[in-house]
């Protein structure tokens, strides 16, 4: 199968997806994850129309992205690519400017890292908030009772960023249906943190490969999805562990 028919087929699914659950179709994202894979097929899914990609590591972003420059030319600057893994402090500055959003803010110190660089470039950055609903040691995260207040200090006090919503990672099982939980706690988490706060939160990242059907049935606004567009990776461990 090529990567553009497996996009057709993700596509396919997720519109299907969407209407079981009553929702209108292309009102969930399709975020195709390339980490891991080189250039080229990130450049292949890019000529099937894809654009929303997620990395979770600002080193290989960095590296492949460059390789892309050579392969994709001027068209790079059209990816739209957001940072799904842990994000060190260290690399927060990097960050700012290699992604067009980050996905998985747990820390206010991390947010203040990657406020400085935008709010002097004059930039805003959308970022998404990692939640942590199990005690898995890899998982990384905020944990729940602690979103409404970071919410609200990125929203008032940090002008390079936008909070967007929230990102989950659910603790891995191959049953897809043991996820629903934590899908529908991450939903109520937001309902909850928008009313607190009255910020709205409209973005839901929720869902891989194996289980993007339950979490769009569960309100997800964005599906991260490697295996099925891109094939096995190469390392199998854990999403956090790569990060
Ligand atoms: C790798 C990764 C994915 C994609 O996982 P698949 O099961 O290959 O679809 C999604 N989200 C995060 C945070 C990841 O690290």
């Amino acid at each position: 199968m090529s990567i553009a028919e497996n996009l057709q087929r993700v596509r396919r699914e997720v519109d299907e997806a969407c209407e079981r659950a009553g929702r209108e179709p292309g009102s969930v994202q399709v975020m195709a994850v390339s980490k891991t894979h080189g250039p080229k097929l990130v450049a292949e899914a890019f000529h099937a129309g894809q654009r929303l990609f997620g990395e979770s590591r600002v080193q290989e972003w960095e590296h492949k992205r460059e390789q892309l420059h050579t392969l994709l030319g001027e068209g790079v600057g059209e990816i739209d690519m957001h940072l799904i893994g842990n994000l060190q402090n260290n690399k927060t500055s990097k960050a700012a400017w290699l992604y067009s959003a980050v996905d998985s803010v747990d820390t206010i110190k991390v947010a203040e890292r990657l406020n400085a660089p935008c709010a002097q470039a004059g930039k805003v950055l959308p970022v998404l908030i990692e939640v942590k609903l199990s005690e898995e040691a890899t998982k990384h995260g905020v944990d729940p009772y602690a979103v409404p207040g970071l919410v609200r200090r990125i929203h008032e006090d940090l002008e390079g960023l936008e909070v967007r919503g929230l990102m989950m990672v659910p603790p891995y099982s191959d049953d897809p249906e043991e996820a629903r939980p934590f899908f529908r706690k991450l939903r109520e988490i937001r309902d909850e943190a928008q009313q607190a706060t009255g910020i709205a939160l409209p973005d839901l990242s929720m869902g891989m490969t194996h289980d993007f059907a339950v979490a769009i049935a569960e309100g997800s606004t964005c599906v991260r999805v490697g295996t099925a567009i891109f094939g096995l990776r190469e390392y199998a461990t854990t999403p956090q562990e790569e990060a």
